[in-house]
């Protein structure tokens, strides 16, 4: 935790308040960082004024009004939109402020992003996130951060207030290339689970206790002991979405894709994930990537 005096000292900025954007700001404004917050739309900008942010008009106003200004919006489209667009962070740039971007976008999106900036004077560092939603509401995700790392030193502060496992990568788009191997495991474990469900239930297991038993041994996952529960239980309720899973996929597809760099699980999984996009699922939770496998199968999978 920063002491108060160090927190008060940076202004911070907060652009993006969506699932993840929201408790971030509250983290920060328990550390007793001023901050100033915009967003597209209203209801996320009402919940952080009852909690004590202060409202900037747009993003340039936000990166005016603050030393550190934070995106946390959806895809790189939106990241360009938002820092380099007509009333964006770089209309704000100058000596001493810092762009932190902890959406997931593209590590090339990146790099143009932080050129662009530095040729104002300012800094930007990347540093998506892993831990869902619950990590942003308890101030636990795990940080992984690219840029310069005297940059990443001044912003740690920052970064505390909102995570606890915090890693300076390497230069710019390495935080991003590391979450998109975060995705890989992630998406293919979830592959891994379905397929275990669907067998189970094939066999005639009572998946409660199948569960238990693998879920004790070298087979346990984050996605077998949390998700797995979820599709006995048919819970399709989004921690984290079909179709961000399938940004995600996507954008290390077209990494891998630069270097021609095979990644046929990470195709698969995608391919397998499209069946529930097609099956009208795209907003729910990624543990829904068990119909797919469902409907090859031909059966249900019920605890
Ligand atoms: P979300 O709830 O859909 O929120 C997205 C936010 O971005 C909203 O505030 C939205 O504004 C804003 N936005 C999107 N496009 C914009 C644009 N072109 N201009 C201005 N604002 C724009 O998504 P989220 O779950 O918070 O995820 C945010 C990022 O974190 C994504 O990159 C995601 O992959 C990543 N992430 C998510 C999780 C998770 O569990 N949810 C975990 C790790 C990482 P409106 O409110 O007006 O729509």
């Amino acid at each position: 935790m920063p002491n108060p005096i160090e927190a008060a000292e940076l202004r911070v900025g907060f652009i993006g308040l969506g699932i993840m954007g929201r408790p971030m700001v509250r983290n920060l404004l328990k550390a007793d960082f001023p901050v100033t917050v915009w967003n597209r739309s209203r209801p996320g900008i009402e919940e952080c004024l009852s909690a004590g942010a202060s409202e900037a008009g747009s993003p340039r106003e936000v990166a005016e009004a603050s030393d550190i200004v934070i995106t946390m919006v959806t895809d790189s489209p939106d990241v360009e939109q938002v820092a380099l667009g007509p009333g964006g962070i770089l209309e704000a740039a100058r000596t001493g402020l810092v762009h932190i971007d902890m959406s997931t976008i593209s590590p090339e999106v990146t790099r143009e992003v932080a050129r662009k900036l530095a040729s104002k004077g300012a800094a930007m560092l990347d540093a998506p996130v892993s831990g869902g939603d619950k990590g942003a509401i308890e101030g636990t995700l795990s940080i992984m951060v690219g840029g310069e790392a005297d940059v990443f030193q001044r912003c740690l502060p920052v970064f505390q207030a909102m995570g606890k496992r915090i890693t300076h990568q390497g230069p710019h788009g390495s935080g991003q290339a590391c979450k998109l191997c975060n995705q890989i495991v992630v998406a293919l474990n979830l592959l891994a689970v379905s397929e275990c469900m669907v067998f189970a239930q094939k066999q005639g297991l009572n998946l409660g206790k199948m569960l238990e038993a693998v879920g004790g041994g070298a087979a346990s996952s984050w996605g077998l002991v949390n998700l797995g529960p979820r599709m006995a239980q048919r819970d399709f309720a989004p921690g984290f979405m079909v179709k961000l899973q399938q940004k995600d996929l996507r954008l290390a597809l077209e990494a891998a894709a630069q270097g021609t760099l095979p990644l046929p699980g990470t195709a698969l999984t995608h391919q397998l994930f499209r069946v529930v996009e097609a099956l009208g699922g795209g907003d729910l939770g990624t543990q829904a990537l068990v119909t797919a496998l469902e409907q090859m199968g031909q059966l249900e999978v019920k605890g």
